[in-house]
């Protein structure tokens, strides 16, 4: 049977999901940090706001802010799927290589591995947190 594969329509659908999750995102970030007392917080949010500069969010992403951080990693995520859609190699495992199932991507359109390689990955992942030793 041959791997299905995105049709074109599939690939538009999946690159607005992905502009318009990180419209929101980028919303709840600059909501976050709105609220952040940390002086350091304070200039990385300004130039956000002032010049719409997101080259600063991997700075913030570093700083572990408090309720920033999983918006921040999942704009990561986002803008990184982005990427691999503009280079056409999204939906290849970066684990064995495959094709992502096309039903996965469209519900999870950062996948980064096949559903098979995914589980492997969480069954690895699943041990005690290293913080435990
Ligand atoms: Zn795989």
């Amino acid at each position: 049977m041959p791997t299905p594969k995105l049709t074109a329509a599939d690939l538009d659908r999946i690159r607005a999901d992905l502009e318009a999750r990180r419209a929101t995102l980028r919303v709840e970030v600059k909501a976050q940090l709105k609220g952040s007392g940390d002086d350091r917080v304070v200039g990385l949010s300004n130039r956000l706001n002032e010049n719409d500069d997101w080259a600063v969010a991997d700075a913030l992403a570093e700083l572990d802010i408090a309720g920033a951080t999983h918006v921040l990693n999942e704009l990561n995520e986002v803008d990184a799927a982005l990427a691999r859609l503009r280079s056409n190699d999204y939906g290849e495992c970066i684990d064995c290589g495959g094709s992502i199932a096309p039903a996965r991507l469209i519900a999870y359109p950062t996948a980064l591995r096949c559903i098979g390689c995914q589980a492997a990955f969480e069954k690895k992942s699943s041990g005690p947190p290293l913080t435990a030793v």
